[in-house]
């Protein structure tokens, strides 16, 4: 069987980063570790291309080289998921979906017409595909009610990527997390008890990427790396000898509860291993609304306070924020840009609410009947699906000010100076791979270029460079990168801006007309967001 695994484009969002990206020479943030998974648990039998159309196109001869398509993606890349299925239809190619987007709308995909649904975990689903394709079957849907143990999962195929195209590399450690919140999607999807793999089999997974030659960042993309804390700590305790052992080829970033805080045994074997950043769920300083959210672990310590003692430990943090939560006073989104200025957090991914299929918040808003829309291709540029309880236009506007407050060119560099200025430096510094390369060179002569020469903020530029380069020295790359990335959001801010006050527009034009027919609300997204 010949098998084409295809990964969606992402549209331009706040993680993509393409300014930066192109600053370094890369094309995408993160590889797609679900379909190198996927490959990992095939036959080995089949034989197998990869194509992650955020790095390239497809080639016409591999479309033609291809018996069938398999594809996996999130809700975010669902425009291009069903591109790319016309795309195969066309062709006459049977087409295989699974990840999170088809496993969340599984009838969204049925009726795009997708052959083959390989929902839930593929270590389960994945086997009961392959047995129908080997007895001819052409057509199924596979589903699990099971969680499989990850302890059992292959290391993935990152032979399958080209591998420097990417900023990151990523590796998993667990699924699941043990908290509630409302509005998360993860713990439908993963479960609230969190499966984690065996230290030796995270560490055979970093073996194979220090093998094919990878260097410099890799993500834990777990949605909580510390959801139990007892195998975290077993394996960072692994992880340790074997960076040293290896000369600290990487450095480790990746998502957490902010009770990270909380632990300073596991803050310590962090940056220990050469972890340098994280990235928390602070949602809202508003204890309220936290604890109407079910996002208990926020209400414990202050958040300031937290933030503060991670970034102490050597973690540069960046967090998530969402304005639109039910009782909410007036000034949320001012409420927000303070406590990202008091704990100077240089990436702050502000958000509006939003529904996420099967979660605890929808089955509550749709008993209320409150949802607007149907509940998918929703990012930050897309306007709320459901009705809040105070107007949406003022929750609109207050979001696209913060956004804009916060990504003000002068704003960032002060807290990105901010941030680094109080952090401590990493333990050990990551070698390279070879001769400093002349895109490295150009990267940074650029960055000076546009923030040291073009920007009114130039002055302020060189003054915080050289404090960082004789107080934090082995900060400085880093502190260039986060500072580089202001390229993305300067552009960012406007599309934000210019997509919530379009569809904010359509949706009272369609409010007041609805208004004068008593009839509900109606869709309002569709066509606007670009
Ligand atoms: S802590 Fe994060 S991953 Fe866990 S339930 Fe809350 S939002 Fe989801």
């Amino acid at each position: 069987m010949r098998v084409l695994l295809l990964y969606p484009r992402f549209p331009k969002s706040f993680w993509s980063f393409d300014k930066a990206m192109e600053l370094v020479g890369r094309k995408a943030v993160l590889p797609p570790l679900g379909l190198i998974t996927v490959a990992a648990i095939l036959p080995d039998t089949w034989e197998l291309k990869l194509v992650d159309l955020n790095v390239r196109p497809v080639e016409e001869s591999e479309w033609d080289w291809a018996e069938l398509v398999i594809l996996s993606g999130m809700i975010v890349q669902k425009d291009d998921m069903m591109a790319q299925i016309q795309h195969a239809q066309r062709r006459g190619k049977p087409v295989a979906v699974g990840g999170p987007y088809p496993t969340s709308l599984p009838e969204e995909l049925e009726e795009a017409g997708a052959d083959f649904l390989v929902l839930d975990e593929g270590e389960i689903t994945l086997p009961m595909f392959v047995e129908a394709i080997e007895r001819g079957d052409t057509r199924g849907v596979f589903r699990a009610t099971e969680k499989p143990a990850v302890t059992e999962t292959p290391i993935p195929r990152y032979d399958l990527l080209e591998l420097d195209a990417y900023d990151n590399m990523s590796v998993q450690f667990s699924r699941g997390c043990p908290f509630q919140c409302e509005f998360c999607d993860i713990i439908v999807l993963y479960g609230r008890k969190p499966r984690t793999k065996n230290p030796e089999q995270l560490l055979a997974e970093l073996d194979t990427l220090y093998e094919l030659g990878w260097r410099g960042s890799v993500f834990l993309v777990d949605d909580n790396f510390i959801g139990n804390k007892r195998n975290v700590k077993l394996l960072l305790r692994a992880i340790k000898p074997w960076m040293k052992e290896h000369q600290y080829p990487f450095h480790l970033s990746t998502e957490a509860s902010v009770d990270l805080a909380q632990d300073a045994e596991l803050m310590d074997l962090m940056a220990d291993c050469n972890f340098n950043s994280v990235f928390l769920g602070i949602e809202t300083p508003d204890a309220d609304s936290l604890a109407l959210t079910k996002k208990f672990q926020n209400t414990r310590d202050p958040l300031t306070e937290a933030v503060g003692a991670i970034n102490a430990a050597g973690m540069r943090v960046m967090a998530g924020f969402i304005i639109g939560f039910d009782g909410e006073k007036p000034g949320a989104g001012d409420r927000i840009v303070e406590f990202v200025e008091q704990t100077a957090i240089p990436q702050a991914m502000v958000s509006m609410l939003q529904v996420l299929p099967n979660t605890a918040l929808m089955e509550r808003l749709k008993k209320e009947g409150r949802l607007l829309e149907q509940v998918s291709g929703v990012n930050q540029t897309t306007l709320m699906n459901f009705i809040p309880t105070r107007p949406i236009e003022d929750i609109a506007n207050e979001y696209v000010d913060a956004f804009y407050q916060l990504y003000d060119p002068v704003r960032y560099q002060n807290r990105v100076y901010r941030h680094y200025i109080s952090m401590s430096e990493p333990r050990h510094a990551v070698s390279k791979r070879g001769n400093v390369a002349w895109k490295d060179i150009r990267a940074l002569l650029t960055i000076a270029w546009r923030q040291g020469v073009l920007r009114p903020t130039r002055w302020t530029f060189w003054r915080y460079l050289a404090d960082v380069y004789f107080k934090k020295p082995r900060l400085v790359i880093s502190y260039l990168a986060t500072c580089a990335l202001s390229e993305h959001f300067i552009e960012y801010r406007e599309m934000v801006r210019h997509n919530i006050e379009a569809q904010l527009e359509a949706y009272l034009k369609a409010k007041s007309n609805l208004d004068e027919s008593s009839e509900k609300p109606v869709p309002v997204s569709a066509g606007v967001n670009s």
